[in-house]
């Protein structure tokens, strides 16, 4: 089970790699990985396990913040309207992109980053991807919102990203052309 322990931070290494590519069939530490992920960011949004093992809160995780160079994360977007979406996706790559962008008015936050970083990071509005599953299978999906956002997040990390990367450093609140603003509840 991964821990807050597990999670590496800012300035480590690790978050400035560029991932590997996997390939299928996965290692059992490979679907493994996966697994655990995908359980970290369940149990995070559960307030009886995430109190008892200190966990913070978050939608998605990505492998190189565990230390692990590999194309791989996990999302959990509890939605009431629409399903839920939760997978583990395997050499993601995001296939087309709306012109119009989008941003959290709140900005971002990331489980590698101990504090609050001020500022609006630019992300498109809506995307399609595609990806495999753990068992291999190429799935494609399109997002918008809180989920385009969060996927975003998550696939930079993947290439050494940090969401802060993407911020205005002269004028972090600067109006983002083109982006419909979007507000967290
Ligand atoms: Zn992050």
């Amino acid at each position: 089970m991964i821990l807050m322990k597990d999670i590496v931070r800012e300035g480590h290494p690790a978050l400035r790699k560029q991932a590997h590519a996997l390939s299928f069939p996965l290692t059992d530490q490979e679907r493994q990985l996966g697994n655990d992920l995908l359980e970290y960011v369940k149990n995070s949004q559960d307030p009886d396990i995430s109190e008892k093992h200190h966990l913070r809160a978050g939608i998605g995780l990505a492998a190189p913040q565990v230390n692990e160079s590999v194309q791989m994360f996990a999302l959990h977007i509890p939605d009431e309207k629409a399903a839920t979406i939760s997978f583990v996706a395997i050499n993601p790559k995001i296939i087309s992109h709306s012109v119009e962008k989008t941003y959290f008015t709140s900005g971002e936050g990331c489980l590698s980053v101990d504090r609050e970083v001020e500022g609006f990071v630019p992300r498109y509005a809506r995307i399609t991807i595609k990806a495999f599953d753990l068992d291999g299978n190429e799935f494609k999906k399109r997002f918008k919102g809180l989920a385009a956002i969060a996927f975003q997040h998550e696939l930079d990390h993947l290439n050494g990203i940090m969401f802060y990367d993407h911020i205005n450093q002269e004028n972090p609140y600067e109006e983002i052309p083109n982006a419909t603003p979007f507000e967290r509840d």
